[in-house]
């Protein structure tokens, strides 16, 4: 499996978690300007979620990404406000354990409710007997 295979089915595990409802677009790489301090686009009109390689190296970094991302994309389905100051927007984002609007890349720490929801789905990969240890850190771009 490679790395994008496996984020993609976080975002569809995380989505039906949070909102009983599957993450239905698609995953890609991006390379920012380390300055720009994003990780993460939901281009609602490509309906695609695009992560910044960097947040890779990190553990639970790029499920907070996602998450973050999930919650645009889940207002943006269902017409509510979804840009990062919309009231929408952050209500979503409490859901999955606040201050998944982010942090500095250096300080960054994750939320109990994201290492919970990460841990879950790792587990649910076991089940399944899905080798995934080696592919989710290693950028396949
Ligand atoms: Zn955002």
């Amino acid at each position: 499996m490679t790395t994008q295979e496996i984020l993609l089915m976080k975002c569809r595990f995380y989505s039906k978690e949070i909102w009983g409802k599957e993450y239905k677009g698609t995953l890609t790489f991006i390379e920012n300007d380390p300055c720009l301090g994003y990780f993460g686009i939901f281009a609602n009109w490509k309906k695609t979620i695009e992560i910044d390689v960097r947040v890779l190296k990190h553990k639970y970094m790029v499920d907070t990404v996602i998450l973050h991302e999930l919650c645009h994309w889940w207002c943006y389905i269902n017409k509510l406000g979804w840009d990062d100051e919309d009231k929408d927007f952050l209500k979503e984002c409490k859901k999955v354990g606040d201050k998944i609007v982010y942090t500095e890349y250096k300080r960054f720490v994750p939320t109990k409710k994201v290492r919970q929801i990460v841990n879950k789905f790792e587990r649910s990969l076991r089940c399944q007997e899905v080798s995934w240890t080696q592919a989710v850190f290693v950028p396949d771009v």
